[in-house]
């Protein structure tokens, strides 16, 4: 099963990602995640990727297509992926659409979870104080462009999504288990007792 997750920064995509990841036995490939291991590496990519993600600008295109088809190859993702920040533009999604026909997969469900801008600080910043370790584009400033991002240039994107018969709305303004459930009620799966 491929599934495709969608939300604002601080929506919870990488918790609840982590947990279909469980449930499901599916790999989340998430490109936050993998592109913050390139900036910690201290690479000469990772020094050029540091100063887009910090001023919560969009990698390019090329380059996050290329991430996600290596990544895909992983054998841990035979059985299924869960997209958690990609894709992102119209381009990315098309390009996603070409690798799975590719390979003779498609997207099975596409998740939105729809937060309210306003409540999306106060997780980023709870996040930092319980993880302890802040990353340096979760500031109220880089937080503001990344949330116009989201607005200009991915949601966007959900229309595309629409017309295929793959969207699931999900609140995710509520706890993050009833999101959890909202969330496996949406794609069919009951979770074994
Ligand atoms: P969030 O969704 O909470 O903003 P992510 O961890 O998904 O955070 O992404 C952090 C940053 O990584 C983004 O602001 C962007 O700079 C970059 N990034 C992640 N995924 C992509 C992508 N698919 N295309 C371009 N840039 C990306």
């Amino acid at each position: 099963m491929n599934i495709v997750i969608f939300g604002p920064p601080g929506a919870g995509k990488g918790t609840q990602s982590q947990r279909l990841e469980k449930e499901l036995g599916i790999c989340q490939l998430s490109t936050g995640d993998m592109l913050r291991k390139e900036v910690a590496s201290g690479s000469e990519l990772g020094q050029i990727l540091k100063t887009i993600l910090d001023e919560g600008k969009l990698v390019p295109d090329e380059t996050m297509v290329k991430l996600i088809e290596i990544a895909m190859k992983d054998p841990d993702c035979e059985k299924g992926v869960i997209f958690d920040g990609f894709p992102r533009t119209r381009p990315q999604a098309e390009a996603l659409d070409d690798m799975l026909k590719k390979n003779g997969k498609r997207i099975d469900h596409v998740i939105v979870l729809q937060v309210d801008d306003g409540a999306l600080l106060g997780r980023i910043q709870k996040r930092a104080e319980e993880s302890g370790e802040t990353r340096s584009d979760d500031n109220e400033e880089t937080l503001k462009k990344r949330l116009n991002v989201y607005h200009e240039q991915t949601a966007p994107i959900l229309p595309y999504y629409e017309e295929q018969g793959l969207l699931r709305k999900i609140d995710g303004m509520a706890d993050i288990d009833k999101v959890t459930d909202q969330i496996f009620e949406a794609i069919g799966h009951k979770k074994a007792a």
